[in-house]
């Protein structure tokens, strides 16, 4: 199974929906504030950072922050939003999101392709896909990129944690397909129940070796999750969502899409995406806002 985000989203209203224009207020004259404002980024933000910006984008992001955008955010944002090629963006996009931690030697590999999907995440091979690439904005595709990864360190948590692991991912993915074939009136119009046991058990077979592996990289580079931690009953969530999981697709209707929206994976893959997509839609526009300003000027 896949686990993808289909969901229709006009980015557009996205954009403009994340406000932006903070006022500089209060003031007596703006150069002394303008500068005021540079003193307190200086101040706040680490001088790393500095380099990706001219002085005027400087001052435009600080109103962000003072708007609760974290430095981690506008680190990552600064680093990326000069890059012109789409496919380049998101590598580094997906290298800031990674950063030096454990789950850099499970890192998923980026494919493109010209589907009808959103984007997916695919366990059986640790991949995310954003497809249409050239038809998409950098805002729409890395509210996609984020979205997705969510759905990777779900199945990395869901990997370390005692008692589920690759097996028990396995046996859930093994249960669901017998499920699935066993339900789908076309394929036991001529096949029987055993039949459907035997492909569900092949699907298991043919991910077992790489699963294996993954959770063994997993397992070692960052740690196992005691089954009744936090995080462990999280995962416990997680492969009940998996269960329940309701694919979607343009056709489907509005009680199917309800169901996918609400299942857990895509409740905490949603939230994340759509939060980076504003934020980075409300970079750009302030940035682009205050050079018209200037140009105008
Ligand atoms: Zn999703």
């Amino acid at each position: 199974m896949e686990i993808s985000s289909n969901r229709k989203k006009n980015i557009i209203s996205a954009i403009v929906m994340g406000s932006f224009g903070v006022a500089y207020g209060g003031a007596k004259s703006v150069a002394k504030s303008m500068q005021k404002l540079e003193t307190e980024f200086m101040k706040n933000v680490k001088p790393e950072y500095f380099s990706y910006l001219n002085s005027d984008e400087l001052q435009s992001v600080q109103k962000l922050l003072n708007k609760g955008m974290t430095e981690k955010e506008l680190n990552m944002f600064s680093r990326i939003w000069k890059i012109p090629d789409k496919k380049q963006f998101l590598e580094e996009a997906l290298d800031i999101f990674i950063g030096d931690t454990g789950y850099k030697y499970l890192k998923p590999k980026l494919t493109y392709d010209t589907s009808d999907d959103e984007g997916f995440f695919r366990w059986t091979n640790f991949s995310i896909n954003i497809p249409r690439l050239e038809k998409r904005s950098k805002v729409d595709i890395l509210g996609v990129l984020k979205h997705e990864i969510v759905h990777f360190k779900q199945y990395v948590s869901m990997l370390r944690t005692e008692g589920i692991g690759a097996e028990g991912i396995l046996e859930n993915e093994k249960e669901n397909i017998f499920n699935r074939l066993k339900n789908d009136a076309g394929f036991m119009k001529n096949k029987s129940e055993s039949e459907a046991k035997l492909i569900a058990n092949y699907y298991n077979y043919l991910y077992r070796d790489i699963l294996f592996v993954r959770e063994q990289i997993a397992l070692e580079s960052l740690g196992s999750i005691p089954a009744n931690s936090a995080e462990g009953k999280k995962a416990r969530e997680y492969l009940a969502a998996v269960k329940n999981y309701v694919s979607v697709n343009r056709s489907s209707d509005a009680a199917d899409v309800k169901k996918y929206e609400e299942n857990l994976l895509e409740h905490e893959a949603f939230s994340a995406g759509d939060a980076l997509e504003d934020k980075y839609g409300d970079f750009i526009l302030t940035l682009a806002e205050d050079k018209k300003k200037l140009q105008v000027k």
